[in-house]
């Protein structure tokens, strides 16, 4: 009589650990997904689904050619990723970005964990890894309960790094002013679910723009203790954290004018424009692309509807700020992103210094395989570094170099870019893009079809 699998035990069902059961039933192991919400939240999450997208509504650009970020959608695919797939099910306008709406994918992501019948969800709090669990993943995220963060402080004897973000305001669409804002996409890309035109743009001219950056800088601000000296999740700074790094930063950034034309005035060239991106298939809600903040509410209120345009603007979500935990994974984590000091632990998704739902995703896809492969007596095969997946784990499990004096550690949380990529000789810098994203995807076919498996470190 064959006996089945134990199970693996998944703590999270955020982006990473949905993705992780996802990937370990899909080889015939079962899992226990154990899920805090809705009986307990965190500051960011609203409803009690998994996979909850807890600020943006975007998976970022698409383009399998030219971005890093694309490159990772296309080999998610390639592997039977669950989030991507829901994702591409629920997409939604937004120039070349891939974006979804947000509940409807949230929604979908639960229905199919719910209906697979290797994967039992409970809706509990961990608060710490039982012993008696020899094969457990950890994806709690950047907003892990204390308790059990306290408990990985305590197996990893390290200052598990608490660093802090902003959300974004979403505004309804019926009360911004089109008389004076426009839809169009950057450049009128159409991107994967887009028409060309999806972003709400309400223009801004020098007078109104310098107004905009003073009243940013001088906004009151959610005091916080030691607040100047916390360090920020870079994808997701501030908009006043960005205004206080110059005047022009803004213009340069989140609020860059150009592949904007106002079909009122096609030949003004605006100073700047403030753009907003649809939030729910509805289409009744846009959020402010770049506008997270730490700004006290009523701040932003006043601040946000000096923008033309947004001047009536009733807001479903202010921004608000957050808590980021993440693990010092180069020195903790082996290949696999088991804890050296406890392999029967293994960690996935931002906690262990990722930056992003995709990213967050791929490494919860990695894990998963990595555990089922442990379950089954096999060895986990390692994706190429020349991969986006293998560049990513390579960031997190060694790729990093650690700082040598005696300052701050150096090891941050990282979105996929080429830059983690091994490079590539003898192509000139236009057709780099482009080959690097051919040769990951060669490599990945290959090592999907790989017979023999390579051996983990
Ligand atoms: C405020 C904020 C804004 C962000 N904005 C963006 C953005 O716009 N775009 C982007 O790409 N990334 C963003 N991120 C970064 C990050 O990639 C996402 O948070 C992503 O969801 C991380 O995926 P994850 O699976 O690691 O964690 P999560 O998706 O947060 O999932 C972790 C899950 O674990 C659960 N949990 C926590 N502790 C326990 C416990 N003890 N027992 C049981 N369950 C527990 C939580 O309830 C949650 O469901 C943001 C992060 C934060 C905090």
């Amino acid at each position: 009589m064959t006996h089945a699998p134990r199970p693996i035990h998944v703590i999270g069902g955020g982006l990473a650990g949905s993705e992780a059961a996802w990937q370990i039933a899909r080889r015939g192991v079962p899992a226990v997904l154990h899920e805090m919400r809705p009986l307990r939240s965190t500051a960011a999450h609203k409803t009690g689904g998994l996979a909850e997208l807890v600020c943006s509504n975007s998976f970022r650009s698409d383009d399998a050619e030219g971005s890093a970020i694309g490159l990772l959608h296309a080999e998610m695919r390639r592997l039977g990723s669950l989030v991507i797939q829901v994702a591409d099910a629920h997409k939604l306008p937004a120039g070349g970005a891939l974006a979804v709406d947000r509940e409807g994918f949230s929604a979908a992501v639960t229905a199919a964990l719910e209906g697979d019948p290797l994967i039992d969800i409970r809706r509990e709090e961990v608060l710490a890894p039982p012993a008696d669990w020899d094969n457990a993943i950890i994806a709690t995220g950047p907003l892990t309960s204390p308790a059990l963060a306290e408990a990985i402080r305590a197996l990893t004897g390290e200052d598990a790094l608490a660093f802090f973000d902003a959300i974004a305001p979403i505004v309804h669409r019926d009360t911004i002013d089109f008389g004076i804002a426009w839809f169009q996409s950057r450049y009128d890309k159409a991107g994967p679910a887009g028409s060309g035109a999806d972003y709400i743009n309400c223009p801004l001219t020098r007078p109104q723009y310098e107004a905009f950056v003073d009243a940013l800088l001088d906004g009151e601000k959610i005091a916080f203790r030691d607040f100047e000296t916390t360090p920020y999740f870079d994808g997701c700074l501030p908009i006043e954290v960005m205004a206080e790094r110059g005047r022009e930063t803004l213009r340069h950034g989140p609020m860059k004018p150009f592949g904007l034309t106002n079909p009122r005035r096609p030949q003004e060239k605006h100073y700047a424009v403030a753009q907003l991106r649809q939030d729910n298939k509805l289409g009744t809600l846009f959020n402010m692309v770049g506008f997270q903040t730490k700004l006290k509410h009523g701040e932003q209120t006043r601040i946000f509807r000096s923008i033309p345009g947004l001047a009536n603007a009733e807001f479903a979500r202010l921004g608000g700020l957050h808590r980021n935990t993440f693990l010092n994974s180069p020195k903790l984590l082996d290949a696999t992103l088991r804890l050296k000091a406890m392999p029967r632990l293994r960690f996935a998704g931002q906690i262990t210094g990722c930056e992003g739902y995709v990213e967050s995703a791929a490494i919860g896809l990695l894990a998963g395989r990595f555990a089922a492969a442990d379950r089954c007596a096999e060895r986990p095969l390692l994706p190429p570094p020349t991969t986006a997946h293998g560049a990513l784990l390579g960031h997190i499990t060694g790729g990093h170099v650690e700082t040598i004096d005696s300052g701050p550690r150096s090891f941050q949380p990282m979105n996929v870019n080429f830059g983690l990529f091994p490079p590539l000789g003898g192509v000139g810098r236009g057709a780099k893009k482009q080959a690097l994203c051919a040769r990951a995807l060669a490599d990945l076919d290959a090592w999907i079809g790989a017979a023999v498996p390579h051996a983990a470190e």
